[in-house]
């Protein structure tokens, strides 16, 4: 598959833009180099690059892109809006319908707020727990990366660990004191991080699924033991569902789970493509939040009409009849058809699905935490990643990403998707 015009336009990329990309994961780093390709189009299930090849798209976008490119009653939403301005400074009408379907989705979100971005979704509960708690400390689990403001930068995983920077350069010793990490599905060591710091601590961050080395489900009783400890010790339960919000149900994790947190945080799915970021909670924490307290969250930006009417529109195509069975059962075909391939030519892969989001690790050990997805091969990926990406196949460019299925994806995608896993499977092992 010929790529000159992306490689051409990587190269103007680099004179101004730091890196040629505006998000590091988007880089080719870890998959050996060279120019990322150049996307111009996405319709549906598809993507085309700049040099006018078709890829059937897994990588949604990192995640927001449920429903496909450019559905059409998103697109809908989002004309309506822009044709009747893009941005009030005042309360528009939307968002109060917006933040109804939410909480009737995820009923622990009693007070909402939106903002723009997963990152801030995330840096504002735990100011918000901060506040409430009157304590500083957060405790993490390794690998899960929660956006990118200094405190959640601490053994971060996804694109910060795909480039070898778990712990960001620029974030203050002070600040990284103030965070405890611990493994991923291991509650011996979060009672322990408890028994030691628990005290101290104001909240504890958890992605209910892990979404951000591959897909990694917790184990029975994790999250039930952690939000037990955690509030015995006076610490708030946070979950991240930046990605796994409305990913595996109409909902949050938390409703498939049957766990509730204290504080959420939502992002990528509820904007419907375009920017958004949302986090409530019970509402005698959220009345921290000014106006009502006194911990600040502002934003200029925050609840524009085109991100909340993108977003209602697209929960309500998730909330369609069937639509979460379809990926349960687009999903399977997708797993299986990977462990088939994997066998026929002898390659040794682990496969992570929930739903329609799956992982693919070249390891021969169970991935549960972030030491064993580290573990998995990396060049072996990346030189899989290079084949499907010459099959018309786009993944994300990383070992530690999950595959996303969308509404747009059919059958036929998934098996043309196993038939090019297939080929490449076949060319890795000869
Ligand atoms: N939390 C999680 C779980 C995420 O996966 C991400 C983004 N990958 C974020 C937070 C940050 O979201 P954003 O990129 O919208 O700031």
């Amino acid at each position: 598959m010929k790529r000159e015009r992306s490689a051409q336009l990587h190269e103007e990329a680099m004179e101004v833009i730091l890196g040629g990309v505006n998000s590091p994961s988007r880089s080719f780093k870890a998959v050996g180099g060279g120019a990322p390709v150049t996307m111009e189009r996405a319709q549906g299930a598809y993507f085309w690059d700049v040099d006018g090849n078709r890829y059937i798209d897994y990588l949604a976008a990192y995640g927001p892109i449920i429903t496909g490119h450019a559905h059409p009653h998103i697109t809908k939403a989002i004309s309506e809006a822009a044709a009747n301005g893009t941005l009030y400074g005042t309360p528009t009408p939307w968002e109060i319908q917006f933040a109804r379907m939410i909480r009737e989705a995820i009923p622990s979100m009693e007070r909402i707020r939106f903002n723009n971005s997963g990152t801030e979704a995330v840096m504002t509960c735990i100011r918000v727990a901060r506040a409430y708690t009157g304590r500083v400390k957060i405790i993490k689990f390794a690998g899960c990366y929660h956006g990118h403001s200094d405190l959640v930068l601490v053994a971060a995983g996804s694109g910060p660990s795909t480039l070898g920077i778990p712990d960001s350069a620029g974030i203050p010793q002070s600040i990284a004191n103030e965070v405890i990490t611990v493994p991923y599905n291991d509650i011996d060591a979060f009672a322990e991080a408890i028994r030691v710091w628990g005290q101290e601590t104001a909240c504890v961050l958890v992605e209910p699924i892990v979404g951000n080395f591959g897909i990694v489900p917790p184990k029975p009783g994790f999250l039930e033991a952690v939000n037990r400890i955690a509030h015995e010790a006076g610490a708030l339960v946070v979950y991240d569902e930046v990605i796994t919000g409305f990913r595996f149900c109409y909902g949050g994790a938390q409703n498939l789970l049957g766990v509730e947190p204290d504080l959420t945080a939502l992002g990528k799915i509820i904007g419907g493509g375009l920017p958004i970021g949302a986090y409530g909670g019970r509402r005698e924490i959220m009345e921290q939040v000014a106006p009502l307290g006194p911990a600040y969250q502002a934003g200029t930006m925050a609840g524009n009409p085109a991100s909340i009417r993108a977003g209602i529109a697209c929960l309500e195509v998730l909330r369609q009849p069937g639509v979460y069975e379809e990926f349960e059962r687009l999903g399977q075909l997708l797993e299986e058809g990977i462990r088939r391939a994997a066998e026929t030519h002898g390659i040794t892969i682990q496969v992570n699905r929930v739903k329609g989001a799956l992982a693919v690790y070249f390891t021969d050990q169970p991935v549960t935490d972030y030491a064993s997805a580290q573990a998995a091969d990396g060049e072996l990926f990346a030189r899989f990643f290079r084949l499907m990406l010459d099959e018309g196949i786009c993944l994300a460019p990383s070992k530690y990403e999950a595959w996303f299925i969308t509404t747009a994806h059919t059958e036929d995608d998934i098996r043309a998707t196993v038939a090019a896993v297939d080929r490449s499977f076949a060319a890795l092992a000869k």
